[in-house]
């Protein structure tokens, strides 16, 4: 039945977009270049210096960004990589392109970050590297991850998809692991559209993905087309087709040069979340640790069980009647059909990641959204939380 209420829709997420990205795109599709060039490595530049890399490659999505990554590091088939189980289809895909085996791992109870124990437990002969990521927005625990890299000689490669701009004890992600990846997806929180960044300290690294993002080949395209380069090129190996275009450059650009006040905006929404959800004890809220800068690409609660007489799908339904979007972050890898098919039942394996699964739910979080926006979904969950009782 509809009320004055009702009336209000509060969707899952709205991109922070203005007249100045449309004016950058209008310029850029004015300027008789409109793929990789020059708008493209300015993005690369002010990524770097913003994040504080030695190096940033610009590419067409986080996806490209890991799979690059896991190439560059010589990934091969048969090796290991240790993934959280609780991530996107991404993070452990770009393993599979190798024929290599993702190793899935549980998360620590409170933050959902892949838990460090069961990273080391994971370790065989053939692992190479480890994929922390970087969940909701906030840091893993990258001492004790890297202090277990450098006991066994693996690569850390950040799935950092969550977390520009984030802090671990004052250093940014994208300067610890040996090669960090970002995503410019609609979703996150900087995007181009679709998009991504890799950002690495180590030349040969950054080479290689440059080379490779671009068919393999010696020389960035567009310098062939300019005055700085010439027709020549040479295949130096199989390539993808990774490169980033300078009409989603130039968003990116905007976007980055707001990125700060973005983040305070969610800060700002995701304590006030924190404050007024603590008045009902029907929900959990987000544990942060206290040495990092959260990025708050999400602002996930946790029913506490034996709380309500509904469940999270059903708290969705009802959340969704009354106008306002959620989603789940994420369907544990383990748990979809690929894996069970290939890699067997594994229920009860990660307690952590099922348990989270079974209660979490996302609420909307993004800079677009008014207090107003936020006040309706926060009454709202009072509501429920006041109807549904146990
Ligand atoms: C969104 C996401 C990705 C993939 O990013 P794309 O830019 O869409 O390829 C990877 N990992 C995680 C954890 C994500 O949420």
């Amino acid at each position: 039945m509809p009320t004055a209420t009702t009336t209000r829709t509060v969707p899952f997420h709205l991109p922070s977009l203005d007249e100045r990205e449309i004016q950058a795109v209008r310029e850029v599709l004015e300027s008789g270049w409109i793929t990789t060039g020059p708008r493209t490595k300015e993005f690369e530049q002010e990524f770097a210096r913003h994040v504080g890399s030695r190096h940033a490659l610009a590419v067409n999505s986080c996806t490209a960004a890991l799979h690059l990554a896991l190439e560059a590091i010589g990934l091969k088939e048969g090796d290991e990589v240790v993934v959280p189980t609780l991530t996107f289809a991404a993070t452990a895909e770009a393993v599979l392109y190798f024929k290599a085996k993702p190793v899935l791992v549980d998360s620590e109870p409170d933050t959902f970050n892949l838990d460090p124990a069961q990273v080391e437990r994971a370790i065989t002969p053939r692992t190479k590297a480890i994929i922390p990521v970087h969940f909701a927005g906030q840091p893993c625990d990258m001492d004790r991850i890297l202090e277990i890299a450098r006991r066994y000689d693996l690569k850390v490669i950040e799935d950092a998809a969550h977390s520009f701009p984030a802090r671990y004890k004052g250093k940014m992600i994208g300067t610890l692991g040996d090669i960090t990846c970002f995503s410019f997806y609609a979703t996150k929180t900087i995007t181009t559209g679709e998009g991504g960044m890799a950002t690495t300290e180590n030349c040969s690294y950054a080479e290689r993905m440059r080379i490779m993002s671009l068919h393999g080949i010696s020389k960035d395209a567009w310098k062939r087309y300019t005055a700085e380069g010439s027709w020549r090129y040479e295949i130096l190996a199989p390539g993808f087709k990774y490169n980033l275009t300078d009409l989603q450059a130039a968003v990116g650009l905007v976007q980055l040069s707001k990125c700060d006040s973005l983040c305070a905006r969610r800060t700002v929404l995701a304590q006030r979340y924190t404050d007024a959800l603590a008045d009902f004890d029907a929900f959990e809220t987000p544990k942060v640790r206290p040495d990092i800068r959260h990025a708050w690409h999400l602002y996930v609660i946790l029913i506490k069980p034996g709380t309500l007489r509904v469940q999270r799908d059903e708290l969705i339904e009802i959340l969704k009647q009354r106008a306002i979007g959620t989603s789940v972050h994420f369907i544990p890898l383990h748990t979809h059909p690929y894996y069970r098919q290939r890699w067997g039942d594994r229920t009860g394996d990660f307690p952590v990641a099922d348990d989270y699964f079974d209660r979490c739910l996302s609420l909307p979080l993004y800079p677009a959204m008014s207090d107003e926006d936020q006040a309706f979904v926060i009454q709202t969950l009072a509501e429920i939380a006041h109807q549904f009782r146990r």
